[in-house]
Order: structure tokens, then sequence, then C-alpha cells
């Protein structure tokens, strides 16, 4: 039988990213938007599973893409609280396997962080940037996903992703998306990214 989705605890307190990411945003980001994402991706797969059976009609496209939508929307954002680490833990330069590879893919860590940063800033819209391994070209690759699903990168492992939709950032940095970007590199958990792309054969 099928698991359901379950939304994780925040590993940390709803403060700790003050002050770069305010207590009432997390609070928000993750008890309702986060907790609606695993809703959605709970009631897709309960239609399916009915639709199979016979017991409900449903629009097949519709519910795919909803269970897409709200299924990426809760595994995404799993990762993003587990890429931060609170004020003064977190930040700096990556160490351990994950700084080599960003400098034979990139050429170096401010190249990196420049074209990651740009990446973020430019998103139209909703969506994400995000850091992936494509273990066919053994090298990391970015990428800027519309909404959380749409231009998704198949069979890449995905080890960092900052959420630009605007419930992000906007109750603290209204429309100055950038500096919340710019803010996002002093809680990044760069131990966490490095097991992510430990748990890949590199
Ligand atoms: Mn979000």
């Amino acid at each position: 039988m099928a698991n359901k989705y379950v939304l994780p605890a925040l590993p940390y307190n709803y403060d700790a990213l003050e002050p770069y990411i305010s207590t009432e945003i997390m609070q928000l980001h993750h008890d309702k938007h986060h907790a609606a994402y695993v809703t959605g991706a709970n009631s897709a797969l309960e239609k399916l599973e009915k639709a199979r059976s016979g017991a409900l009609q449903v629009d097949l496209r519709a519910v795919l893409r909803d269970y897409s939508f709200n299924v990426d929307g809760h595994k995404l954002h799993s990762m993003f609280w587990m890429n931060m680490a609170p004020a003064g833990k977190g930040g700096g330069a990556p160490g351990g396997k994950v700084v080599d590879k960003i400098n034979e893919s990139f050429g170096s860590f401010d190249i990196f962080k420049k074209q990651f940063s740009d990446a973020a800033k430019t998103v139209e819209g909703s969506g994400w940037a995000l850091l992936l391994y494509d273990p066919e070209a053994n090298q990391l690759v970015l990428t800027q996903i519309e909404k959380q699903n749409l231009m998704h990168l198949a069979g890449m492992q995905i080890l960092l992703g900052l959420d630009v939709w605007e419930h992000a950032y906007y109750l603290q940095y209204k429309t100055d998306k950038g500096k919340y970007v710019d803010n996002f590199w002093n809680i990044i958990n760069w131990s966490d990214i490095d097991s992510r792309l430990g748990k890949v054969i590199v």
C-alpha cells in the first residue's frame, strides 16, 4: 500500500533564520504553503486510486498535473528547509566534495555564486533556482523551475533550491527580491548540500 506524504517538521525554530528570513514568513511558508502541497499531493493520489477502481470519474490530465505541482512543491520545500541553517551557523564557503565539483563545473565559487544568484533573481513569476548534479555529464548544472515543476530536468540529483515565489520573501522584502537572494548566502547550509552530493556516485 502506498504511503501518505507527510509534512516534515522544520529542522530549527521558526525564528532561527532571523534576521534574514522573518519568523512570520517561516510560519506561513511551512505551516500553510508547504502543508497545502502535502494535502494536495495526497488528495491527487486518492483521486487516482478511486479512478482506478471506477469509484470516481476524473479528468486524468488535470489530476496528473495537480499531482506533479503538489508533489514537487512538497519535495522541494522539504529540501529547502534543510538547505538552510540557523543564522550564525550557515553561510560561508562550501567544503567537502561539493567545492571541488563547483570549481570543476563553474570555474570558481564566485562564478557559481553569481550565476546561481542571477538565476534566482531572474525567475519570471513564481519559481525556483536549483543546483543539480547530472551523473551523465558528470557536472553540476543550474535550472530555473517555473512554479515548482515546469522545466524539470529528468534524471538529476537536486542539491540546492532557492524558493523565489513571492510568499517566500514579500512580507519582509516587498519588491526587493534581489536583497532576499543576496541574504540567502548568509544562511545556506553547505554541509547539507555536500551530503546530498555524497549520496550520488561522483
Ligand atoms: Mn514556497
